[in-house]
């Protein structure tokens, strides 16, 4: 099959680790009898650089012209990067909230999968991890207290600050869709977190979620109320598959349940829209401290490609080889210096691709 992929390198270490994403899909295509044909896009400080603006209604028409779209990062050092000197509204990070708005990014993916060969890294006590854990947080990205209608008022001398949290029933069902759809790519359980027992929103939630999940007899449903899955996260992360929630709680579980497999290099993302098309990205930044020096760690990049490969192309076989290739370069012992340890070997960001593109089966 043919695609279109656009490739945003970013700024800082991105334009290193999306060369090895493309070298591993490149190996894909090789071996699959796939075709991908690659549009560069330019988005954040080096589009700042070339034309004055963080994104340009071409980059924009470039990305929805595509069947999905692969990042790097954006931004630059905010003490000493020339960018920091514009207005908010011309930054890099300007331009990286206006393409997801532009393309409707509605529902964010954040998987937390903890490798055993790297499980020294995760803070949780070894008894706690057992055989390791692989959820995926799905949270809804563009309603909730973020989006509500805000105010700041003053009456005698008191202030008051007012956020609202609202969602609308077609909001929720749509997440609530892609949060099915993908338990069934994975072990068909979804366990929705709201806060049913105080918020008139998270009862909304609650009652379009299982209405939701009639259509999905084969996936098991269960409800959590946020305050316990902060804690389970933590207590018992294995029985986790795919974690559904709104804005705002899915901000702070993502970042918890990231935090568990303890390897910032390693984390995948995407954020995708009501069609098949997504945005996918690391979890992290631009780097720029260990930028241009062959030092970064491309997984997360790689990772994200491989959930590309899943969510926007239906290519699940292929996206398993990528994810399976990097477990192989993990357990052959080689490491980028992010998550080097004892015995292993440590290698640079282009070694570490080309060794998960040679390992593509
Ligand atoms: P960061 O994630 O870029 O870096 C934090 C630390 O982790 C640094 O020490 C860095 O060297 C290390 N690190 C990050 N990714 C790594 C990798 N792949 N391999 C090895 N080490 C890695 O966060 P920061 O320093 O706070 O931000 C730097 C820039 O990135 C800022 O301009 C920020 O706005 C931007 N940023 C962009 C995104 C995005 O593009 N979505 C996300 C977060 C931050």
């Amino acid at each position: 099959m043919e695609y279109k992929i656009a490739l945003i390198p970013g700024d800082g270490i991105g334009p290193e680790i999306v060369a090895e994403a493309r070298k591993v899909l490149d190996k894909v295509c090789e071996k699959y009898s796939h075709k991908f044909s690659y549009t560069e896009v330019l988005l954040g400080g080096a589009s700042i650089d070339a034309h004055g603006v963080p994104l340009t209604e071409e980059a924009i028409v470039q990305a929805k012209a595509s069947d999905a779209v692969l990042m790097g990062s954006i931004g630059g050092d905010a003490k000493t990067s020339p960018w920091y000197k514009l207005e908010p509204s011309r930054r890099p990070e300007a331009g990286l909230l206006a393409i997801r708005k532009a393309l409707n990014l509605f529902a964010n993916l954040r998987p937390a999968y903890l490798y055993n060969e790297l499980r020294d890294a995760c803070p949780l006590r070894d008894e706690i991890i057992g055989d390791g854990f692989d959820m995926i947080i799905v949270r809804e990205l563009t309603g909730g207290l973020y989006f509500g209608a805000r105010k700041t008022t003053e009456e005698n001398g008191v202030r008051t600050a007012v956020d609202t949290l609202s969602y609308n029933e077609n909001e929720i069902r749509r997440i609530a869709i892609k949060a099915f759809e993908i338990a069934r790519k994975r072990r068909n359980k979804v366990t929705s977190v709201d806060k049913a027992n105080v918020l008139d929103s998270s009862r909304l939630w609650r009652s379009v979620v299982e209405d939701v999940a009639k259509d999905y007899p084969d996936v098991t449903l269960e409800h959590m109320l946020v305050d316990n899955c902060a804690m389970q996260l933590v207590r018992d992360p294995k029985q986790f598959d795919v974690i559904l929630t709104e804005n705002m709680f899915g901000d702070i579980l993502s970042d918890e349940a990231s935090m568990v497999t303890g390897s910032i290099g390693m984390l995948s993302s995407a954020s995708l829209n009501e069609t098949k098309l997504g945005l996918y990205e690391p979890s992290h930044g631009s780097a720029p401290d260990i930028a241009g020096q062959n030092k970064a760690n491309p997984i997360a990049t790689i990772l994200s490609a491989a959930m590309m490969l899943r969510y926007s192309l239906d290519l699940d076989k292929e996206a398993d080889a990528v994810e399976a290739a990097v477990q192989k370069v993990l357990t052959d012992g080689f490491r980028t210096g992010d998550i080097m340890s004892d015995g292993c070997k440590l290698v640079g960001t282009k070694e570490m691709g080309d060794l998960i593109a040679d390992a593509i089966a």
